[in-house]
């Protein structure tokens, strides 16, 4: 969330401010997915999956008999189909810890939320199950890139499944 007047999921209280805006609702189910998170102690995963989950939870909406659906991010999966096609995305660098301060700059926090968001969904969308096990290899301190690389087989395959995958997007 970007806007000036920045929900915040308070750590040290266990509990989430909103301001109300029109995409409120959206914006309770990411801060709430934070608070979901935390409460699992999964205190120490790398920012990219703790938003990018959060941003996924967004996306979920239920039917009135209570089932469950997905409604894909479309402007960020556009957004990272243009990042792969120009082949300005390096996975790499985006899941490497030195890339922390691009989220909190301005003119580059929209395109850190929607790669994260497109990790996170296309892990979601290929290997459902393989998302708790991220999770928790990642929380035990193992680096985004071994993680991805172990449950891939290696890192350039799960890049390259990932750039195909989202190449399609254009
Ligand atoms: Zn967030």
């Amino acid at each position: 969330m970007h806007s000036l007047l920045k929900p915040a999921f308070i750590r040290a209280l266990r509990e989430c401010y909103v301001y109300k805006g029109d995409d409120y609702q959206n914006v309770i189910v990411h801060e709430a997915s934070h608070l979901f998170m935390h409460y699992h102690n999964y205190y120490g995963v790398p920012k990219w999956i703790n938003e990018g989950l959060s941003t996924f939870f967004e996306s979920l909406y239920l039917d009135e008999k209570g089932r469950v659906y997905v409604d894909p991010q479309k402007g960020r999966i556009m957004q990272v189909g243009g990042f792969v096609n120009d082949n300005t995305l390096n996975l790499t660098q985006f899941l490497s810890p030195a890339n922390n301060a691009a989220w909190n700059l301005k003119d580059q926090a929209t395109a850190q939320y929607s790669i994260a968001y497109a990790i996170v969904y296309y892990i979601i969308k290929t290997n459902p199950q393989l998302i708790k096990q991220i999770l928790n290899m990642l929380n035990n301190g193992k680096s985004s890139y071994d993680v991805l690389s172990q449950c891939y087989g290696s890192f350039e395959f799960f890049e390259s499944r990932f750039k195909l995958y989202y190449s399609k997007f254009r």
